[in-house]
Parts: structure tokens; sequence; C-alpha cells
């Protein structure tokens, strides 16, 4: 499956002169809200994000998601894998897990997210699973921005990544791809337009 096609199809994968909320540069541009706008491209993916995680035989009980971000792919995937579907959200700032869900002592909670960039969010939907007494078995995402190391992938884990060294990571793919300085902007260099800021969080 060409999952960079997908996502460029779904126009969440966007190519062109943009600028990032960090105020850098970037020939690409992720809008991953976008892969998931048609349902079955969703259920296409969870399907096939559920199989790499079932081939690697990691028992799981419950999927988590960070909100508001991961919630769709949580929910697909929690879907794909005949699993139970939780979300944590931020309380003042706080990621929080409330709204009558319960975790059981030691249960095996999956955090998901629609993309891994470094990782924080889902960090913090960890510990808050891990204050109400579940088992933090690993993590999920559709994407990978490539700061992480994901199974099946050789690309090496950066010194930004903030997830757990010793829990795996499962996702469909990286998307790297180079973010420059204004001011070193090989696409400014070469005249392209001024860069565009399409929406919230292009990371
Ligand atoms: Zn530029």
């Amino acid at each position: 499956m060409d999952i960079k096609a997908i996502y460029m199809h779904a126009h969440a994968l966007l190519e062109g002169h943009f600028k990032l909320s960090s105020g850098n540069h970037s020939q690409y541009y992720l809008q991953s809200a976008k892969v998931l706008e048609d349902p079955k491209t969703a259920k296409l993916l969870a399907d096939a994000l559920a199989k790499v995680i079932q081939e690697s035989a990691l028992e799981i009980d419950t999927i988590c998601a960070p909100a508001l971000g991961g919630m769709i792919a949580g929910f697909a995937l929690a879907t794909a894998m005949d699993k139970r579907s939780i979300f944590a959200e931020r309380v003042d700032g706080a990621m929080t897990i409330r709204r009558g869900f319960a975790i059981r002592p030691n249960e095996r909670v999956l955090i998901c997210e629609d993309i891994i960039t470094t990782g924080g969010s889902a960090l913090e939907a960890a510990a808050a699973v891990e204050a109400m007494g579940g088992t933090v078995v690993g993590f999920a995402a559709l994407a990978n921005r490539g700061f992480c190391a994901r199974q099946n992938s050789t690309l090496a884990r950066k010194e930004s990544c903030k997830l757990p060294n010793d829990l795996p990571l499962f996702a469909l793919e990286d998307f790297t791809f180079e973010i420059y300085a204004p001011e070193a902007c090989p696409l400014c260099a070469q005249g392209k337009g001024e860069a565009i800021k399409p929406g919230s969080r292009g990371n």
C-alpha cells in the first residue's frame, strides 16, 4: 500500500512552499485530519495499522487516543482490532482521562495518535493511563513524522523523540521532510513565492 499516495490523494500531504507554526519553511505540509475525512480511507489505514500490530503479537486490551488529534485514528484502530476505545483530553493544560472511562489495574493500553511528531501528547496520555493503574504497552500512529523510530523501519530515532525507548511504536509510514529557517530556505531562494500557512500545526 502506498501510504504517501493515499495522503497526497486526500490532500493530507501537500506539496508547495509552506510556513510551519515554528516559523520555518518546508516544501511539504501534513494536514493529518484530511486523510481521515473519508471513512473508507480511515478504515483502510486503520486495518493496515491493525495488521502491523497484530503481526507483532503484542497483547492489548484497550486503545487510548489523545484528543483531539488522535481520536478518529484511535477509534478506527480500535474498531479494526475489536478493542475498547477511550481518549484522554486536556483539562487546564493537563492530559486527563475523564467522562467515566475506567481502567482496571494492569489493563494493557496502546496509545494511538494520527501522527507522531516528537510524541509529546502521546506521552502525556500514557502518563494519564498509568496514573489510573493501566500499563502502557506501546504507541501507534498512522504516520510517523520521522523523529521517533517505528517498528519495521530503519529510520533512526532523533534526540527530540519523547517516547520511551523500551516500548514499540507502530506506524504505517515515515514522513520525513526538510524544514528550513526562512533565511536559508531554498524555495525562497528559488523565488517560489511567499511561504503560506495552510492550517494549524503542520509540524
Ligand atoms: Zn521559504
